[in-house]
C-alpha cells in the first residue's frame, strides 16, 4: 500500500472539539444553549439509528437535542405545522427532517417549509442557490465533510482535477460546486456518462458518490491522486465503499477509508452547521477554521 489513509475519525473528533470549545463560550457570552431539532417519521430501523447518533453528538457538544419522533401515518399537514412551530421557536437553531419520509408526504414540500437560516442540512433550494452562486448559507453536511478532508491533504486545492461521481442533490452535486469554489477544474460522472473510467483516471482529486460496492477500481485511479470515498454499501464482507480500497490504496496518494472515513465527518459538520447557525442568529463571530 502507498496511500496516506485519511483518518475521518480523528479529524471528526478534532472538528468536535472544537464545536464544543465555542458552544462553552457561546452560552457563557449568550447566555442560552444553541438547539438542534431532529424530526423522524415512522420507525425506519437505519434512520433511528442516524437519529440516535445525532443527538447524542449534540449532547456532546454541549448544545440541546430536541428530538420528534412521530408516527408513520402522521399527515403532512402535521408535519408542516411542526415544522413552522420549530421555525418559530428562538430556541432552535438548526432542523433537520430525517429522509426519507414516507411516501404520502411530499419530501420537497416539508424541506421547502424549514427556514433556511435553520435548515443545517442545507437540502432547501435557498441554500443550493447560495452554495451555486457563493452566498453565505449552509452547505449539506457530507460534501462539507469531505472538503474538510481534502483541505487536510492539499493545502491549495486550485487548479486541481476533481472528478465528482454522482450528482444526487444531497452529495454530488453540492460536492461539485464545493470544488468549483475551491478554483479545481471539475467534472461530474453519472449513470449516463459516457467512460467514466477515463474521467476519472484524469483526476487528481476523485470523489466517489455512487452507491455501488467498489465501483471504482485501483485501475482508474491517477497514481498520487487523493480519493473520498462517500459510498456506504452493506455486503456479506460488512461495509464497503464505492472504491476498491485494496486496490485504489496501493496507487493512490490519500485515501479515505470506509467505514471511519467521510462518515464521522458528516455528523460533525451537522453539530458544525447547528453551531454556526447559532452563530449567526446571535451576531457571534465563528472560530476560524469552522
Ligand atoms: P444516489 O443514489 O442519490 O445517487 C447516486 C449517483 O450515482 C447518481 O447521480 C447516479 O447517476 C450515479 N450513478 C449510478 N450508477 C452509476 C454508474 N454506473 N456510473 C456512474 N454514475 C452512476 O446516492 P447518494 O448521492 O445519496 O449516495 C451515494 C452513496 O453515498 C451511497 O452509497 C450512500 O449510502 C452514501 N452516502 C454516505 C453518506 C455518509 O455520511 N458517508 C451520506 C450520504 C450518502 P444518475 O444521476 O445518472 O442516476
Amino acid at each position: 500500500m502507498t496511500a496516506t489513509i485519511i483518518d475521518g475519525r480523528a479529524q471528526a473528533a478534532a472538528l468536535r472539539a472544537t464545536v464544543a470549545g465555542g458552544v462553552a463560550a457561546f452560552v457563557a457570552a449568550r447566555g442560552r444553549t444553541p438547539g438542534l431539532a431532529v424530526v423522524l417519521v415512522g420507525e425506519d430501523p437505519a434512520s433511528s439509528v442516524y437519529v440516535r447518533s445525532k443527538g447524542r453528538a449534540t449532547r456532546e457538544a454541549g448544545m440541546v437535542g430536541f428530538e420528534h419522533r412521530l408516527a408513520a401515518d402522521t399527515t403532512e399537514t402535521v408535519l408542516l405545522a411542526l415544522v413552522a412551530q420549530l421555525n418559530a421557536d428562538p430556541a432552535v437553531d438548526g432542523i433537520l427532517v430525517q429522509l426519507p419520509l414516507p411516501a404520502h408526504i411530499d419530501t420537497a414540500r416539508v424541506i421547502e417549509a424549514i427556514d433556511p437560516d435553520k435548515d443545517v442540512d442545507g437540502f432547501h433550494p435557498v441554500n443550493a442557490g447560495r452554495l451555486a452562486t457563493g452566498l453565505p448559507g449552509f452547505v449539506p453536511c457530507t460534501p462539507l465533510g469531505c472538503l474538510m478532508l481534502l483541505r487536510g491533504v492539499h493545502s491549495h486545492l486550485a487548479g486541481l482535477e476533481a472528478v465528482v461521481v454522482g450528482r444526487s442533490n444531497i452529495v454530488g452535486k453540492p460536492m461539485a460546486q464545493l470544488v468549483l469554489a475551491e478554483s479545481c477544474t471539475v467534472t461530474v460522472v453519472h449513470s449516463r456518462t459516457r467512460d467514466a473510467r477515463a474521467h476519472v483516471r484524469r483526476a487528481d482529486i476523485v470523489v466517489a458518490a455512487v452507491g455501488i460496492a467498489g465501483f471504482i477500481g485501483g485501475d482508474w485511479i491517477k497514481p498520487g491522486a487523493t480519493v473520498i470515498d462517500v459510498g456506504i454499501n452493506r455486503t456479506d464482507e460488512g461495509l464497503v465503499g464505492d472504491v476498491d480500497f485494496a486496490s485504489a490504496a496501493a496507487i493512490a496518494g490519500a485515501i479515505t477509508p470506509v467505514p471511519g472515513g467521510v462518515g464521522p465527518m458528516t455528523i460533525a459538520c451537522l453539530i458544525r452547521n447547528t453551531y454556526v447557525s447559532a452563530c449567526r442568529r446571535e451576531g457571534v463571530a465563528v472560530e476560524k477554521g469552522l
